[in-house]
């Protein structure tokens, strides 16, 4: 027998936990499916920044890829605000701290990435103030004497990563979703005006147990794993998976209240309400390959030792009160991006009640993916033009119903 919802939502990170929350409190009967346990993946290993400038993978490439990159300025902006209130409106802090960022260039070449940067940001609202040298360090005195510039954006900043998914998912279910954890989706079919999604989950037993739900609509919220849900549904949703590195020192009084990236290198740090430093910024892990000689995404992304020291080294040049202090832990993690650094995110075309969202700095974009998604389900269209995001623009559509 199936079991009947307005939505079914696909993967509990933070996105799957924001998108059952919005639609629930929207009235919708919703049900989360998530295959680990909520959190586990990219959603609970992030950096955990706030991301509202262009980041260093999106200028190191010139101005037409920063130009392309920009485009998805909108749901930075909208994100910007969601953030803000997501605590208030949760009852329970995320800790979110919007205090401002600081991009540096320790170089003329790098502020003038910075000035290029500013003006394309400003042309789609984002406000961000270019500073030389002496104005930095004004703001910022734990800045190394090396830095010549920085652009700041002041509603820049971090959420805290543990606390984020699993008090969306709270406050789903507060709002009546129900959360399925250690249950797998394993096909997705269309079927008259609904959508059938089987399940695998081991019993009280050991034994597999099978289960149906049907639902109008089905949010695809499977981070890394999104192309497999959408081999599923017979598309091809391109993502790139990218395994990335971050490391957090011991516990120091708190001197960093910024978030902090550079212009011409991997960077970004920001310190934790505990007092430890986070320091990553996109140093790649290695992803094992299957037999196929595609990326196992089953196991677990190899540590590369360079990345480690040079995002350490990236760190120390331009904060260098970090240099003594210990790295606790460095770990891997997986996330995606698209060949345009712009995300996927929307209705599938030929699929209608499949919505997608995934790609980039998904952390930071999760309440306004959701916001979208959940509109646009409901009927009452985006309020941001969702067309530059569209899930099937690379022409991976195989096999439309
Ligand atoms: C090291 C690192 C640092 C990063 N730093 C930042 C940052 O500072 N700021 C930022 O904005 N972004 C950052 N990102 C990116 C960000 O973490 C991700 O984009 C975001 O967390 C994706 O959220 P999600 O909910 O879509 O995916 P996930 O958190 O990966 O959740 C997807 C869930 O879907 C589940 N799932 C998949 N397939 C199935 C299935 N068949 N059945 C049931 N469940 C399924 C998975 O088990 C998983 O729990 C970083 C990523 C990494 C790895």
């Amino acid at each position: 027998m199936s079991q009947i919802f307005d939505s079914i939502v696909v993967g509990g990170g933070l996105l799957g936990s924001a998108l059952a929350w919005m639609l629930a409190k929207d009235g919708a009967s919703v049900v989360l499916l998530e295959r680990d346990q909520l959190n586990q993946h990219a959603s609970g290993q992030n950096a955990g920044s706030l991301h509202f400038q262009l980041e260093y993978r999106m200028v190191e490439h010139g101005l037409e890829a920063a130009r392309q990159a920009a485009e998805a300025m909108p749901l930075h902006l909208e994100a910007a605000a969601l953030w803000e209130q997501l605590g208030a409106e949760l009852g329970e802090s995320v800790g979110v701290e919007q205090n401002g960022g600081l991009m540096l260039a320790e170089t003329a070449e790098q502020a003038a990435v910075l000035e290029r940067k500013a003006e394309l940001e400003r042309s789609w609202g984002l406000d961000v103030e270019l500073l030389d040298g002496d104005e930095v360090r004004m703001l910022a005195p734990y800045l190394s004497d090396s830095v010549v510039a920085a652009a700041y954006c002041p509603i820049e900043g971090k959420a805290d990563t543990r606390r984020a998914g699993p008090a969306l998912a709270r406050g789903a279910i507060r709002h009546g979703a129900q959360v399925r954890t250690r249950t797998e989706v394993t096909a997705i079919r269309r079927d008259g005006a609904f959508w059938r999604v089987q399940t695998e989950s081991a019993g009280a037993d050991g034994r597999v147990r099978r289960e149906e739900f049907r639902a109008s609509t089905v949010m695809l919220a499977g981070g890394v794993w999104t192309s497999q849900l959408g081999s599923m549904l017979g598309v091809s949703l391109a993502t790139i998976p990218l395994a990335l590195t971050m490391s957090v020192t011991a516990k120091t009084p708190k001197f960093i209240p910024h978030l902090v990236q550079h212009a011409g290198t991997r960077l970004s740090l920001k310190q934790s309400s505990d007092g430890n430093v986070l320091i990553g910024g996109g140093w790649p892990a290695r992803l094992p390959l299957n037999e196929s000689m595609e990326p196992d995404l089953a196991a677990r992304p190899e540590l590369i030792t360079e990345s480690v020291i040079g995002n350490a080294a990236a760190a120390i040049g331009v904060v260098p009160a970090l240099a003594p202090l210990p790295v606790l832990r460095t770990w891997v993690g997986t996330t995606t991006v698209t060949p345009d650094q712009l995300p996927l995110a929307g209705e599938v075309p030929g699929l209608p009640g499949i919505f997608v969202a995934t790609g980039g700095s998904a952390f930071t974009l999760g309440p306004s993916f959701a916001r979208a998604l959940t509109d646009l389900a409901h009927g009452r269209g985006a309020s941001i033009d969702m067309a530059p995001y569209q899930p099937l623009r690379f022409g991976g559509n195989n096999n439309v119903a």
